[in-house]
């Protein structure tokens, strides 16, 4: 890592190193701005939901992150795989290994925070907005690391997880699986996610197109890594009608392999680049989904179904031993970091819900 370039400070923040020529403008047209060398937001839809009064993302239903303080961001703009089911093209950035400048984590935040809050600089004249969300959703309380790309393969992954918590901003990181050593970088998280797209290798290598050709040992070693993880974890399925909602008992033994505290079981959302590849109808219903959960439980009688969200198509499960307390308690989480002390999943999970005030 020595020969790294750290950019202190950002003189320019519009750069777009990880960008292909001609996909910047694409970018921002979709919403997103890019920020620094490598990292971008966009406001998630839920944000806005939330603060036109019509409910929260799946994740405020679950756990408790307010959608409309929520920060959308991705500190990498490439990713070692082509998804199928991904809304990106295929012009988006590709790449085993980490390329350009390495942005510092305090210009990230700040500029990520800046670029949020001037996209939603319009929701000042909203009607439907209340005075109190307007004036919540300046003070940002949880970073959604998961927009594009694979942010876990920003170098300083782990210090920019640290300087959120500092701000006590919680942290939601999604990884494909590809990058193990990255994982065990990390040592605090507020939730890990393991997203893992098929039961078997062939399968996988069908949606996933992976760049490494030894993907799915990477994707069994980042399993092994989630399991000796004291903070929570989850395992993310996108289940894709006709596709990839068979074999179960494939998908049961990585399952037991990553031992993650939680499941989602979630819709393939027909969107973006993925209408080349997939129909309307690869969508799975909820019903379809719910049925799929259930198969899945006869065979992890240690998991057991929590609840559901049905605009997103979502179905949570749960370890028995967190005693449906799946909640986080936030200021518990923050707590417990000050402390310096070692702590485990279960110390921040809580029943009821808690604020992330
Ligand atoms: S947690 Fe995810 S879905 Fe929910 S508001 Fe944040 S980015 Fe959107």
């Amino acid at each position: 890592m020595t020969s790294l370039k750290i950019i202190q400070p950002l003189e320019n923040h519009i750069k777009k190193k990880q960008i292909v020529k001609g996909q910047e403008k694409i970018l921002e047209k979709q919403g997103y701005r890019l920020v620094g060398n490598h990292s971008a937001v966009k406001i998630c839809g839920w944000t806005k939901n939330m603060l036109n009064g019509k409910g929260g993302c799946y994740k405020y239903t679950f756990y408790g992150i307010r959608s409309h303080q929520c920060l959308q961001m991705t500190t990498s703009m490439f990713c070692a795989s082509r998804c199928k089911f991904c809304w990106r093209g295929l012009k988006a950035p590709v790449s085993k290994s980490w390329y350009g400048p390495i942005d510092s984590p305090e210009h990230i935040i700040n500029h990520a925070i800046d670029a949020h809050l001037s996209l939603l600089t319009g929701f000042g004249g909203n009607p439907k907005s209340t005075q109190e969300l307007l004036e919540e959703k300046k003070d940002i309380r949880h970073a959604a690391l998961s927009l594009t790309g694979e942010p876990i393969t920003y170098p300083l992954i782990n210090e920019i997880i640290n300087a959120f918590h500092k701000r006590r901003i919680s942290t939601f990181l999604v990884t494909n699986a590809q990058y193990p050593e990255q994982i065990e970088k990390i040592n605090k998280v507020t939730q890990l996610y393991l997203s893992i797209d098929a039961p078997n290798k062939e399968l996988m290598e069908k949606i996933d197109r992976p760049l490494f050709s030894d993907f799915w040992e990477r994707m069994e070693k980042c399993l092994d890594l989630l399991k000796t993880r004291d903070y929570r974890t989850c395992i993310r399925l996108t289940l894709i009608k006709n596709e990839n909602m068979m074999d179960l008992k494939g998908y049961v033994d990585l399952i037991k392999k990553g031992d993650p505290d939680v499941i989602e079981l979630k819709s393939y959302m027909w969107v973006g680049a993925s209408q080349n590849y997939y129909k309307v109808e690869n969508m799975p219903h909820m019903e379809e989904i719910r049925e799929f959960s259930k198969e899945l439980i006869k065979l992890l009688p240690e998991y057991e179904y929590i609840r559901e969200h049905i605009p997103s198509r979502v179905v949570l499960l749960a370890k028995k031993s967190l005693k449906k307390k799946v909640w986080i308690n936030f200021p518990k989480f923050f707590r417990l970091l000050e402390t310096g002390k070692e702590f485990k999943a279960e110390d921040y999970c809580s029943r009821t819900i808690m604020p992330n005030k």
